[in-house]
């Protein structure tokens, strides 16, 4: 009997995808802002997930009140060589292939939520091939298949320098012309638009890659683009970052600069001090700023990895710190939504 009950056990696991042990979150610290996370994955490089309700479990440990919710686009393939399971896309040198039922597993996990707990995500279509001129056709199919749902578009995968190095296909650009048809169809549907596109290789300290981006805004007026970690990624240096992105945030009311993960670390609380040039810039530009987790379908960290934040936030004028660890995430989403 019992081992019948394991059997059963194990299967509803491996069909759920289930990690075997899935961590507790670590213990918070006091909350001290109430917060939105503008970038979280509910699943990982293999579909993995801890599941919607642990996420809510973690964001109530953090004092997060609302958040964006997307799938990962890619798959880390587990190669016949490889003896150990790549968790990660870095683990091993097998290559990742883009997957698009993501986006469903975002919704099936959100559908085990009842509605009042079901509102604070924010759910983001994700599974598209960028640099596939198809991929408009999933955005669609998804729009359809669940009408009133989707919130939002992305995380869009374009330059991501080791990811890019390792998944199928050409590069993807920020300004393809596969992505040109979902800016306008996003701006039509009033959904914002998150896009990954490094500013530069990880070898160059110019912003190489910056003209992509600055494209897809430009060409764009009407769409509402986040720019995932300012364009930052690991090992990616640009002495003139804050210079582009003042000149863009400037000349371009459409975006908005998502500073979760490495870039907040690398730039703009280096050694654990707050850059005052990055302060400067967030006070020019209040309204633009956002947060994020960048979590992947894990949660045991999530309480540090958004209350990491607080540093910065004691360092920006009150009104300010609201805006850029609440409301700017909730004044990008649709009208609907809000
Ligand atoms: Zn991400």
């Amino acid at each position: 009997m019992h081992s019948r009950l394991f059997t059963i056990v194990a299967v509803v696991s491996a069909v759920l995808s289930l990690p075997a042990h899935a961590a507790e979150p670590a213990p918070a610290e006091p909350i001290k802002y109430r917060l939105c996370d503008c970038h979280l994955h509910l699943a990982d490089f293999l579909q993995h997930t801890d599941g919607a309700k642990a996420a809510l479990a973690a964001m109530d440990l953090a004092g997060i009140d609302e958040t964006m919710v997307c799938g990962m686009p890619v798959v880390k393939e587990w190669a016949p060589s490889e003896k150990i399971q790549p968790q990660y896309y870095l683990d091993d040198d097998s290559r990742c292939y883009w997957y698009s039922a993501t986006d469903t597993l975002v919704e099936r996990e959100l559908e085990k939520l009842p509605p009042d707990q079901r509102k604070r995500f924010h759910p983001f279509i994700c599974g598209i091939n960028s640099e596939d001129k198809n991929a408009i056709e999933h955005v669609r199919r998804m729009l359809e298949w669940y009408p009133g749902f989707w919130q939002g578009i992305g995380e869009v995968m374009t330059r991501h320098d080791d990811l890019t190095a390792l998944t199928y296909g050409d590069v993807a650009h920020a300004d393809a012309a596969s992505l040109d048809p979902i800016y306008k169809l996003a701006a039509e549907q009033d959904l914002p638009v998150s896009v990954h596109s490094d500013v530069s290789s990880v070898w160059r300290r110019e912003p190489i890659y910056l003209p992509e981006i600055e494209n897809a805004v430009r060409t764009h007026p009407d769409t509402r683009i986040i720019w995932c970690h300012a364009g930052i990624s690991r090992r990616i240096n640009v002495p003139t970052l804050t210079t582009e992105l003042r000149r863009l945030l400037k000349t371009y009311p459409n975006l908005w600069i998502d500073i979760a993960w490495v870039v907040f670390e690398d730039y703009i609380a280096k050694g654990g001090q707050i850059d005052p040039d990055w302060v400067a810039m967030i006070e020019e530009y209040p309204n633009r700023f956002i947060i994020g987790s960048d979590k992947v379908g894990h949660f045991a960290d999530y309480p540090h990895e958004m209350q990491k934040y607080y540093l910065l936030l004691d360092a920006l004028k009150p009104e300010t710190a609201k805006k850029v660890g609440h409301d700017n995430f909730l004044s990008v989403l649709p009208k609907k939504a809000k």
